[in-house]
């Protein structure tokens, strides 16, 4: 196995990447076309703030990183609901004391991952280097410098983690090497913030706050500066659309009309909903992931979801470590990306359907009563039959040890047994034995 790899784009899994193989004695040329973050300020891209859960700390604690991270989280309990002339509610995520998930600002993330990376003498840090094409058959990789000189540089073995619009990944379609399929959504997002309120956040900042509308909806997540991010997911076009909110009157209206407890908290609304991009999502679906032992897809490269479940990031971290757990086994690069797609697709498969389904579950199913009587009653089954029964969310974000293939195919069964238990309009108390009998029927040991 050549001991030199390439990583293209330093991003949160190529920053993360990097570390792990310098720590298996490695030596990592890392390419990223921004300049070094710990140098200049942050661009204004996607997201300032992620949800990172159970996964992704499984990977930064297996690191060793974690005790440089965890002083930028904020805990969030629950999804803290606001309806319309009624005070908020908070639904908790889960019913132990750890069963939250953390908002984390990405530039910081992403920093402390570059300077973690850029301790070991393995890693060489190369900023302003932009990947502008892939040629497998010349085992060759292009690049752009910050001056605009262009260079090629040996392909094999690379990994690239160039992210949702890898470059890498159209270059290798577009030769017929890979076939890729992008799903977009027809609603878009904008982000927007709600500043400090007397130096202390506006709203309680242990909770991710949703405002759903069923067609669309807000949230905010915590930062650490006391501030929020919010996001707005909305048609694309149609009568109520960001193509109908070009005017800031409309704007104001919108939000006034839709949102009136959050436009005291937005003093800068329409000119920061004029400033900010507005940004698409989408699935992206590639296979295969890999040319041979030459290169391989990592992350939103290979698997870009929408991130209405907070698992975009959670899964390319995810990625990194099973690579990196791969290594031991396999004496050449090509098995061993074949093995790591033959292993993770079906994961990626069904996180990138949960992601989409959720959509629906935040902006409106939080609304529906029946919905919120059976995550009770999912709760309670969780109580009464540990280890057995666990709601599918839960599943997802705070059980690692379940791969995202195994939440999907036990989430339906367990839907279908919250239907069948959910009968009456008040299904309490829960019919335990027939309960059991459904569940020891249906639902396989863990
Ligand atoms: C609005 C929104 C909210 C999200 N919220 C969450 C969340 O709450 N939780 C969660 O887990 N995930 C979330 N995600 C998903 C998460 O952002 C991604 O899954 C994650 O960033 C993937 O990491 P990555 O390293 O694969 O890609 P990225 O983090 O995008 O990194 C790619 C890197 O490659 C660099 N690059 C790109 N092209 C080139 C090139 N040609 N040459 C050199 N370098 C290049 C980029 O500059 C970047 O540094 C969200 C995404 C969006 C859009």
């Amino acid at each position: 196995m050549r001991q030199s790899v390439n990583i293209v784009g330093a991003g949160l899994a190529g920053a993360l990447l990097a570390v792990q193989l310098a720590q298996r004695g490695f030596s990592v040329q890392l390419f990223e076309r921004r300049p070094d973050p710990r140098s200049s300020v942050a661009e204004r891209g996607r997201s300032i703030n992620l949800a990172l859960a159970s996964r992704g700390i499984r990977a930064l604690e297996s690191t060793g990183v974690m005790d440089r991270i965890r002083p930028l989280l904020i805990p969030m309990r629950g999804r803290m609901i606001h309806e319309p002339g009624v005070p908020p509610t908070l639904q908790p995520y889960g019913q132990k004391a750890d069963e939250v998930i953390y908002s984390v600002a990405r530039a910081e993330l992403n920093r402390v991952l570059i300077e973690e990376a850029a301790r070991h003498p393995a890693v060489t840090l190369r900023f302003g280097q932009t990947c502008v094409g892939i040629q497998p058959e010349r085992d060759v990789l292009r690049f752009r410098d910050a001056q605009g000189g262009e260079y090629e540089l040996a392909l094999s073995p690379t990994l690239a983690t160039d992210g949702a619009g890898s470059v890498i990944r159209n270059a290798l379609a577009a030769s017929g090497h890979l076939k890729v399929r992008e799903e977009w959504l027809d609603h878009d997002y904008k982000e927007l913030s709600f500043p400090p309120a007397r130096g202390r956040h506006a709203l309680d900042p242990h909770a991710l706050h949703i405002w759903p509308r069923v067609g669309f909806m807000l949230i905010a997540l915590p930062n650490t500066d006391a501030s929020f991010t919010a996001t707005l997911f909305l048609m694309r076009s149609g009568p109520l659309s960001f193509a109908s909110l070009t005017r800031p009157e409309a704007v104001a209206q919108f939000f006034r009309s839709e949102f009136p407890d959050a436009v005291p908290l937005l003093p800068e609304l329409t000119r920061e909903f004029d400033a900010h991009p507005t940004g698409q999502l989408g699935t992206v679906h590639a296979a295969p992931w890999r040319v041979g032992g030459q290169v391989l897809l990592l992350g939103d490269a290979a698997h870009a979801i929408v991130p209405f479940h907070g698992q975009g990031m959670n899964a390319a971290f995810e990625d990194c470590t099973l690579l990196e757990s791969l290594l031991d086994s396999h004496g050449d690069w090509k098995t061993l990306f074949e093995a790591f797609e033959q292993l993770r697709r079906a994961d990626a498969e069904a996180i990138a359907r949960m992601a989409v389904e959720n959509y629906a579950e935040m902006r409106a199913a939080v609304l529906d009563p029946g919905f919120v009587r059976r995550r009770a009653l999912a709760l309670e089954l969780e109580r009464q039959f540990p280890g057995r029964f666990i709601p599918r969310y839960a599943m997802v974000m705070f059980h690692p040890e379940i791969s995202y293939g195994e939440a999907l195919r036990r989430g339906v069964i367990q839907e279908q047994i919250l239907l069948e238990l959910d009968t009456a309009a008040d299904a309490t108390p829960v019919d335990l034995a027939r309960a059991a009998a459904l569940i020891n029927s249906r639902l396989p040991a863990l």
